[in-house]
């Protein structure tokens, strides 16, 4: 697939489960469950909030990448915000954060080094500094996602109980594969 931009959200699915993405990708198999739903809802309230939340649409030819930052803090120097609904955060947060750092740099033409990480469920926010190891990494995956096509199913997840949380569980039928296997 010829994947000029990549959304910058897709590169959390990435990290989560590379299989994950291509079904989200090819299948168009926007499954909504709980986990998906409830993220949502507290999305969209939070967004509401007067006076702290602003949104800027933004694509970077150079990054190959796309994305919408959803809050910006600041009024010279601007910060973005990512809102995540759990009570921790992962690495694949803080890549998500780096992606839109650099994509507001590329834009901006001047150095974002940090972004905030708020938690919907502790109410905490936390600076993180974007490394050189953030920035590869961005840079690594957007490339991976680029080369994804729908012939080339990625592997299961190695970690099985990410498939339990996993919207498109029922189409990658992690469980029913692994007991035919074990069959064999
Ligand atoms: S069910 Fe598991 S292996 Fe399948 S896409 Fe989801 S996380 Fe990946």
């Amino acid at each position: 697939m010829d994947c000029n931009f990549v959304n910058i959200s897709d590169l959390n699915q990435y990290i989560y489960c590379p299989r994950r993405l291509y079904y989200l990708m090819f299948y168009n198999t926007q499954g909504i469950n709980y986990y998906l739903v409830d993220g949502r809802s507290k999305h969209a309230h939070q967004s509401r909030r007067g006076g702290w939340y602003r949104e800027m649409y933004l694509r970077s030819d150079k990054l190959h990448l796309h994305g919408r930052i959803d809050l910006l803090e600041g009024k010279t120097t601007l910060t973005p915000v990512e809102r995540k609904h759990g009570s921790s955060y992962y690495d694949n947060d803080e890549i998500q954060l780096a992606a839109y750092c650099m994509l507001l740099e590329d834009y901006l033409d001047e150095p974002v080094r940090m972004g905030y990480i708020y938690l919907f469920g502790t109410n905490e926010r936390y600076a993180i500094t974007i490394t050189d190891w953030h920035r590869e990494k961005v840079l690594e995956i957007t490339e991976a996602i680029r080369k994804m096509n729908l012939y080339t199913i990625p592997d299961f997840a190695s970690n099985p109980n990410k498939c339990k949380k996993c919207s498109v569980v029922q189409y990658c039928m992690p469980y029913e594969t692994r007991l035919l296997e074990a069959r064999k």
